[in-house]
C-alpha cells in the first residue's frame, strides 16, 4: 500500500467515523484548520489526560496551570518571538504562490533569473527570501491601532515563565520542581499540511522544569527517558520512534542542548515533542525585560539563582495523529477487509459496546441493564442495529477493545460474550464479573 494511500484512508476514515472534520467544511473549508468530531474528542481527551496523570497527578514534584491565550505583549518581545519567531519565505511574482526558503521542490537560487517556480513554472519570478513572522495578531480594546495589538500565543510555555514564582509560592514547593500546562497555541504556518500534523491551531502538552544551574544536564537526561517512556506506554510501536538531536547550527541560540522525539509517519519520519535544555535563557529575559527580580531563594542553602530550565513540549494534536497512524490496519478476514484501529485501550474512545445478539426475548432490556452500569465507569456505546458480525465490524473501525453481547446464555446462565477487537476471540464472563474484567484491561 503506497503511504499517499495509507493517510488518504485514515484521513477519510477519521471523517466517515467522526474523529476529525474539516473546520468551516460547509464554506470550503479553512485551511489547516480542523474540528474534533465525537470519537475524535475523546481519543484527544484520553491522550491529555494520560499526559497530565503521568505530569502531575503521578508526581510530586510539578503543578498545573492554565494561563490565559492572550498575554502581554511585552511578553513575546522578551521571548524574541516578536523579533525572532519567523520563516524566510520566498513568493512568486507570477502565480503570486508563498513557500518556505527551504522548500526542495524550488529549483535555483530565489532571487536570480534562473530561479524557476515550483507551481507555476515560471523562471526568474521568484523574491529572494523574506522574513515572515508567524504569530497572529488581534487589537485588544474598541481601537484597532498598533498600541493595542496582542497576539494569540505561539506557544503555552511562556504562560509559565512568567507564573513560575506565584505557583512556587502558592504551592509551597521547592526547587527542583516543575509546571505543567495543556492548552491552544497558534502559528500562521506557511506550509501546514498533513492532516492535523501541521495545523493553525494546535495544541500544547508543555512542562517546564526548574532546577538549579549545573544540575540541568542530569534533569535533562532523565526527562528525556521518561518522556520517551511515555510514548512507548501509550501504546506506540517503540521501532517506529526514535530520537533526533538537534546538532550544531539546528540548535536554538537559548537551547543548551535538543533532542527531538520523532516517529516514522507515512510521509517520514518527525517531530512529534521536544525535550530542550534552556538553561537561565527565559527567565534572564523576563526578568530583565519585566524589571522584576525572578531569582530562587533556596531557603536551606541560604543562596540565590535564577532557575535553569529543562522543557518538554509536546503537541496534542500530533500525538493524537501518532495514535491513529500507529493503531490503523488492514487485515483479510473471511475474504473480506477488516479496518481495525487498534488503539491502547487507554486511549480507545469507546471502551466498551454492548450489543444485545437480537431485539426480543429480553435480550435488549437487559442489555440496557448493562450497558448503564458499565456507562458510569467509562466511556460505553450501545448498539441493537444489524447483523452482530457487522457491528463488530463498526466497533473495530471505532477502536473499541471490547464489544460485550448478551445473548440466550445470558439471560439463561447470567454469562455474556466478551470480544477482543485484536484477535477477535470470545470469552465467556459472568455478569458480575464483567465491570472488574474490563476494569482491568484498560487500566480503569
Ligand atoms: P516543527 O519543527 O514541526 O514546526 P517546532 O520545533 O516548531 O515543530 P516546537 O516549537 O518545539 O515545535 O513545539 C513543540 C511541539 O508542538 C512539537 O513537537 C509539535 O508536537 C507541536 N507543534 C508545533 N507546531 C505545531 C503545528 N503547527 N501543528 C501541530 N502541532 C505543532
Amino acid at each position: 500500500m503506497a503511504d499517499t494511500t495509507q493517510m488518504d484512508k485514515l484521513v477519510s476514515l477519521c471523517k466517515r467515523r467522526g474523529f476529525i472534520f474539516q473546520s468551516s467544511e460547509v464554506y470550503g473549508g479553512l485551511g489547516s484548520v480542523w474540528d474534533y468530531g465525537p470519537l475524535g474528542v475523546e481519543l484527544k481527551k484520553n491522550v491529555k489526560d494520560r499526559w497530565w496523570r503521568a505530569m502531575v497527578h503521578a508526581r510530586d514534584d510539578i503543578e498545573g496551570l492554565d494561563a490565559a491565550i492572550l498575554m502581554h505583549p511585552k511578553v513575546w518581545e522578551a521571548s524574541g518571538h516578536v523579533s525572532g519567531f519567523t520563516d524566510p519565505l520566498i513568493d512568486c511574482r507570477q502565480c503570486k504562490n508563498r513557500f518556505r526558503a527551504d522548500d526542495a521542490r524550488i529549483k535555483g537560487t530565489p532571487g536570480t533569473p534562473d530561479a524557476q517556480c515550483p507551481v507555476c513554472g515560471s523562471k526568474g519570478t521568484l523574491t529572494e527570501p523574506r522574513l515572515f513572522n508567524l504569530m497572529f495578531k488581534t487589537f485588544m480594546g474598541p481601537v484597532e491601532d498598533s498600541a493595542a495589538v496582542v497576539y494569540l500565543r505561539p506557544e503555552t510555555a511562556q504562560g509559565i515563565y512568567v507564573n513560575y514564582l506565584n505557583v512556587l509560592q502558592a504551592s509551597r514547593q521547592r526547587i527542583p520542581f516543575g509546571i505543567a500546562q495543556i492548552g491552544k497555541a497558534f502559528r500562521n504556518e506557511i506550509t501546514p499540511g498533513n492532516f492535523i500534523f501541521r495545523t493553525r491551531e494546535f495544541e500544547q502538552m508543555e512542562m517546564q522544569f526548574f532546577v538549579k544551574p549545573g544540575t540541568d544536564a542530569a534533569w535533562f537526561e532523565r526527562w528525556r527517558e521518561w518522556r520517551m517512556a511515555w510514548h512507548h506506554e501509550l501504546g506506540l510501536n517503540p521501532a517506529k520512534l526514535r530520537w533526533h538531536e538537534h546538532a550544531g547550527n539546528e540548535l536554538a541560540h537559548y537551547a543548551r542542548a535538543a533532542f527531538d522525539i520523532e516517529y516514522e509517519f507515512p510521509f517520514g519520519w518527525n517531530e512529534i515533542e521536544g525535550i530542550h535544555n534552556r538553561g537561565d535563557f527565559d527567565l534572564g529575559r523576563h526578568q530583565e525585560h519585566s524589571g522584576k527580580k525572578l531569582e530562587y531563594f533556596d531557603q536551606a542553602a541560604n543562596e540565590r539563582y535564577l532557575p535553569n530550565i529543562v522543557e518538554t513540549s509536546a503537541g496534542a494534536d500530533r500525538v493524537t495523529l501518532t495514535t491513529l497512524v500507529d493503531a490503523y490496519r488492514e487485515e483479510e478476514v473471511e475474504g473480506e477487509t477488516r479496518v481495525v484501529l487498534g488503539f491502547h485501550p487507554s486511549v480507545a474512545p469507546i471502551k466498551a459496546a454492548v450489543l444485545p445478539l437480537v431485539k426480543k426475548d429480553g435480550m435488549p432490556e437487559l442489555a440496557t441493564e448493562v450497558y448503564h452500569d458499565l456507562r458510569r465507569r467509562f466511556h460505553c456505546f450501545y448498539d441493537d442495529s444489524g447483523a452482530i458480525g457487522r457491528r463488530y465490524r463498526r466497533m473495530d473501525e471505532a477502536g473499541t477493545p471490547f464489544c460485550v453481547t448478551i445473548d440466550g446464555e445470558t439471560l439463561a446462565g447470567r454469562t455474556v460474550t466478551v470480544r477482543h477487537r485484536d484477535s477477535m476471540a470470545q470469552d465467556r464472563v459472568a455478569l458480575e464479573q464483567l465491570l472488574p474484567f474490563i476494569r482491568e484491561r484498560i487500566g480503569a
